[in-house]
């Protein structure tokens, strides 16, 4: 169901010299206002008046623009601040907050003080910047089992389209490539650990590390026009701020935005090193936010409250941008890409549904944007309703088996559902609620719908489906707000797990089970409790127990698969990994796991097809690369193995296991020299008993056999193996030739 990419329209973009023009007529006006000053060189002319008339002169030049410039050239730097509540930050009210750096940039730029996201999670929200498009048009519903499609243009394609050198430095799991938004990127690092083959919802890495990666990037290419995302991710749960913040903050909440803010500003600093930053425009903004037990929400994306709708929300471009100004009408993340765009004088592709912000920036416009906005978490994670909503500004509207309506203005803190009272308001919202909803969805039902070959594929399996529910059907569905309890135990055992206290974890996850049958979240955490205490066959039956409960959750159907290899049970994990392809058939996990079983199994070329796939979705996963080429190398297949090294080497130039692996695998296409060569370089990066050993027998091949022996030697002196048949070999051949040499 690849969608066209949207038709541009036939707007004419702003030119370089609409530009110049426009910034020349704007320096009368400019006087005009300082006008007091002029009167007294009038009076005067004396040395101080000159100093005067100097200062005067770089206020002038220097002073922050009070109009919107469109220029064509500008560079763009988007920073995402995952799970930032707005009224956490200190130029949106919070006194405790330490946000020098964010509070600074919206003082000198454009503030926006009523943004609302359109869905309260990671990988929905950042679609909906990246594309300006609703949740019911992109399809991105929730994290982990959703992909954009490539059909979508996104900013960084069209940015790249233009010329521009586009990269992103991502913060964690929810957003990594293979959900798709690294469609138009020249870059996406999205590596959050070394050595991690199968990434986790726990994969992540610091603020810090984020900007190391940016910076290093930068150094390199600020020459060029840029295109940058930088994501933190740190106010996302557990909140565990690095030193001094832990210790400073008694919120550590406060203490990882304190720390995020840092970050924020050694962007701005680097930008402003090399002197880019004046040509740069720079977007901050937060995805959704924070629950902090409002409503009993902890985290976010079971409800659609203010506190995890409202996020912080900043453009500051020093040359093309108003300063000081603070905008309270209600605007949506939806708006990011189109304001971006006018903001560079491009013209806004077709079927965009944000809209430009730049007519609130000029004061040309004030109307609150009316804002859809949805959560699918429930639905997905739990078999609950999802919830839809629509926000005009004042009023709110929440779709749920119970409905909820809110009057923003009387009760920001949306503790009076006026439903009841209010039928008419809330009438009339939800007939615009369901004309929204008409009119963005993209034509396919929101629910994964499985195809009847689907269905059959996991019903073989043993698994039965229920037939989806339509979308808006909410009959059989619990109402979040009811189920708010299990939650909140939920996050309880997660909170006591964190603290090492595993058996009270376990006991409330397996009464989680007993009470909702139905939630996916207490298998999973309960399973991974387990493996984490390499007890398999506990995780085992409670993935088990899970699959058969809820057949279509992939997460649950991942873990049966992983623990099903760890235990033996290679026809089971391939079972499961079947189950979850018929779900989502660019499931990283399942072919990167089917590929490994069928290699144990020796059903090699089998193994090949599934690494391959998985090689697709995540082209630079050096684990996976590494057996995906061990696996070809040991089915004949040496020269697209070599292929597979070699261009690993280009990427990982220090780790010994790629030049050990093509040195054996050369070695057994019989070029000895490219042989010898990547095995000596394997031993410098780190000497290990097999290079030593496939070194040995190859320069034996070449006859040289005096450096022969020396590397057969240092293989018998440093190999772990007992009495094997390879060891004996070779104490051997040591022992024939030291005979020969002595005679
Ligand atoms: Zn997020």
């Amino acid at each position: 169901m690849a969608k066209k990419k949207r038709k541009k329209r036939k707007k004419k973009a702003v030119t370089a010299a609409q530009v110049k023009k426009e910034s020349f007529k704007e320096k009368p006006e400019a006087k005009e206002k300082t006008s007091p000053k002029r009167q007294i060189k009038l009076v005067l002319f004396t040395i101080p008046v000159l100093v005067v008339l100097v200062g005067f002169l770089f206020f002038i030049l220097l002073r922050p623009k009070s109009k919107v410039q469109r220029a064509e050239n500008l560079n763009v730097v988007i920073i995402t601040l995952d799970t930032l509540r707005a009224d956490r930050v200190g130029c949106y009210g919070y006194d405790k907050a330490r946000t020098p750096r964010l509070d600074e940039l919206a003082e000198m730029g454009v503030k926006f003080e009523n943004a609302v996201c359109q869905a309260p999670l990671t990988l929905p929200s950042h679609a909906s910047i990246f594309t300006g498009l609703y949740p019911p048009s992109h399809q991105i519903r929730d994290n982990g089992a959703y992909y954009l499609d490539q059909g979508f243009q996104t900013l960084a394609e069209i940015f790249k389209e233009k010329g521009y050198n586009t990269a992103a430095f991502i913060g964690a799991f929810p957003v990594d490539s293979r959900f798709g938004l690294d469609q138009g990127f020249d870059l996406y690092d999205d590596e959050f650990k070394e050595e991690e083959k199968f990434k986790t919802f726990d994969s992540e890495r610091r603020a810090g590390d984020v900007y190391k990666s940016f910076q290093e990037w930068f150094l390199e290419n600020f020459q060029s026009q840029f295109f940058v995302w930088v994501h933190y991710y740190d106010p996302h749960l557990p909140y565990e701020p690095p030193s001094p913040y832990r210790e400073q903050f008694s919120d550590p909440y406060d203490g990882e935005v304190a720390y995020t803010d840092f970050y924020v500003g050694e962007v701005i600093d680097l930008l402003e090193d090399k002197n880019v930053i004046d040509n740069t425009l720079v977007v901050v903004v937060g995805d959704h936010g924070e629950g902090l037990g409002d409503h009993k929400e902890i985290d976010h994306g079971l409800f659609l409250y203010n506190s995890t709708l409202k996020v912080p929300f900043m453009f500051y471009a020093s040359q093309n941008l108003p300063a000081h100004k603070v905008i309270t009408s209600q605007v949506r993340l939806i708006d990011v890409f189109p304001t971006v765009l006018d903001l560079l004088g491009m013209s806004i592709s077709e079927g965009v549904q944000g809209e430009s912000l730049i007519p609130y920036m000029e004061g040309k416009r004030k109307a609150d944007l009316v804002s859809y906005i949805e959560t699918f978490h429930p639905r997905e994670m739990f078999r609950w309703a999802a919830l839809r909503g629509i926000v005009d500004g004042r009023m709110k509207y929440i779709d749920a088996p119970k409905p909820e309506l809110y009057d923003m203005e009387m009760d920001p803190e949306e503790d009076h559902n006026i439903y009841q009272e209010e039928r008419l308001v809330a009438s009339r919202l939800k007939r615009d609620l369901d004309g929204l909803i008409e009119k963005y969805s993209s034509g396919t039902s929101s629910r994964r719908v499985l195809s009847t070959e689907e269905r059959e594929r996991l019903m073989a399996l043993g698994y039965v489906i229920d037939s989806s529910p339509s979308e808006g059907e909410f009959s059989d569905f619990a109402d979040p707000k009811d189920k708010i309890d299990v939650w909140y135990t939920l996050q309880v055992a997660r909170g006591l797990q964190r603290r090492g206290e595993e058996e009270k974890a376990e006991k409330l996850y397996q009464k989680g089970i007993e009470l909702d049958p139905d939630c996916s979240l207490h298998y999973l955490f309960l399973g991974g409790l387990y493996l984490k205490a390499d007890k398999l066959q506990e995780a085992y039956d409670v993935f088990k127990m899970g699959t058969r409960a809820l057949p279509e959750s992939i997460p649950l159907h991942d873990g049966l698969a992983k623990t099903s290899v760890q235990i033996g049970k290679y026809q089971e994990a391939l079972n499961e990994c079947e189950a979850i392809l018929a779900l989502n058939d660019r499931y990283f996990n399942a072919l990167s796991l089917a590929g490994l079983v069928y290699n144990r199994l020796e059903e090699n070329e089998k193994a090949i097809e599934y690494l391959q796939r998985a090689v697709r979705i995540e082209p630079e996963n050096k684990l996976l690369l590494l057996d995906y080429a061990r696996v070809l190398a040991t089915s004949g297949r040496a020269e697209e193995a070599i292929d597979v090294y070699n261009r690993l080497k280009v990427h990982y130039p220090k780790d010994f296991r790629i030049y050990q692996n093509l040195g054996i695998t050369y070695g057994n296409t019989g070029d000895l020299d490219k042989s010898i060569e990547n095995l000596k370089k394997a031993i410098e990066l780190r000497p290990t008993a097999l290079a030593f050993f496939n070194l040995g027998v190859a320069l034996e091949k070449t006859g040289r056999i005096e450096e022969a022996v020396r590397y057969l030697k240092a293989y018998l002196s440093s190999t772990p193996e007992g009495d094997t048949a390879r060891k004996r070999m070779v104490q051997e051949k040591v022992a024939q030739w030291e005979k020969e040499t002595n005679r």
